[in-house]
């Protein structure tokens, strides 16, 4: 069976020049970069390469940039560092209903130290209102965090304006940009952010290994203590050969961004249309204006999310019904319910996410399959 892969939300294949970069410090630079011999020098020589390519990759300086173990720790190290260096209990976090869990679930932890957290509302295209978000600050807030894009339904949140928004009431300002790196431009200094979360799986790196951007400035967020590694703001040994992947695949991203991204925008449209034409009672959840070019979130009405997914994964095509690290429940999708959308919608819901590895073939072979597996399980 050919097998078709559209869950790249979830993570995507690991690019072969990626593995390239990492395979000599898997072999013969395996010094430990904190050392002082020529084992340990190559390996902090082939670290600071990297550094230098996330940063170019997100128009940061190098020393801006935090290596964690990946996206969660970085969203962790940004939510639970600025509220031990800049809070007390009483202060508090604005945040939005959409975030992904390392974000919501950083914040319940918070609440039980006393913080106090806003998550603002979205609309039903999933976009938060700056004017809300303003209206929302008050002196005792310490750190604004909004995504730059959702896992789930692919909406660009405006980071721009609502950074701008902390900012100007001298508020720290966090975004997680985990989906939206490699899938449109990022430049930290354009969206005036302070922190910013990265995770190179999510683009063609290896897993387990990301980034906090820490504006030059910022007293540091610190979540992990212990040596002096990453200028004292992330104790432990490095994932040298990760992070040399990461810095590899920051630099094959920026290098394809706009010509891979318009072809796999092409095929995402494709995609919902053929599905849109052939299937009934499919509503798509997105923001038509603001999105990424390689999500797409659908309802089928009357049809079990979980139940289309199993199938389609038994003709060889593997989706999900959203988030990755929620795929154990079966409760509806926080993210479509603060949309606005139905129970019915929140779990008849099948989330397609496209790479550039994927063809034209491969998508009209899902519009193909689609409408009889829809009908099948509605009847
Ligand atoms: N933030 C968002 C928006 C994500 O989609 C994910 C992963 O799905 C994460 C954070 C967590 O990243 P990681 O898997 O590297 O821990």
């Amino acid at each position: 069976m050919k097998r078709i892969y559209l869950d790249n939300n979830a993570t995507t294949r690991l690019h072969p020049e990626v593995l390239e970069e990492m395979l000599p410090y898997l072999r013969e630079h395996y010094g430990n970069p904190s050392s002082i011999h020529w084992f340990g020098q190559e390996a902090r020589r082939g670290m600071d390469r990297a550094r230098e390519r996330v940063a170019d990759f997100i128009g940061a300086s190098a020393d801006e940039i935090v290596f964690t173990s990946g996206g969660t720790e970085a969203d962790n190290e940004a939510l639970l560092g600025i509220a031990d260096s800049a809070g007390k209990p009483g202060s508090r976090i604005v945040t939005t209903a959409v975030e992904h869990q390392a974000v919501l679930n950083s914040c319940r932890y918070l609440e039980k130290k006393g913080f106090v957290v806003t998550y603002l509302p979205v609309d039903s295209r999933g976009r938060i209102d700056p004017g809300v978000l303003a209206d929302s600050i008050d002196d005792d807030v310490i750190l604004v965090s909004v995504m730059l894009a959702n896992n789930e339904v692919g909406t660009i949140q405006p980071v721009r304006e609502a950074a701008a928004i902390a900012r100007s009431k001298g508020i720290l300002f966090h975004t997680d940009a985990v989906q939206a790196a490699g899938r449109i431009p990022l430049d930290v200094r354009e969206l005036g952010v302070d922190l910013l979360s990265l995770s190179a799986h999510k683009f063609h790196g290896p897993k387990g290994c990301g980034a906090l951007f820490v504006r030059s400035g910022v007293a540091g967020p610190v979540l992990i203590h212990g040596g002096h590694h990453e200028r004292r703001r992330r104790a432990g040994t490095e994932n040298v050969a990760a992070i040399v992947g990461f810095g590899q695949a920051c630099r094959l991203a920026g290098m394809r961004l706009g010509e891979a991204n318009s072809v796999i925008g092409s095929l995402r449209d494709r995609l919902e249309e053929g599905i849109v034409e052939r299937v009934a009672g499919v509503k798509v959840n997105r923001c038509v204006e603001h999105r990424l070019p390689n999500t797409s979130n659908m309802s089928f009405e009357g049809v079990d999310g979980q139940l289309l997914a199993m199938n389609l994964d038994l003709m060889g095509i593997a989706v999900s019904t959203g988030s990755a690290c929620q795929s154990d429940t079966r409760e509806p999708s926080y993210v479509l319910s603060a949309m606005g959308c139905s129970t019915g919608q929140a779990t008849g819901c099948l989330r397609f996410s496209l790479s550039a590895d994927n063809t034209a073939e491969e998508i009209e072979s899902v519009v193909a399959a689609l409408p009889e597996l829809v009908e099948g399980l509605r009847g």
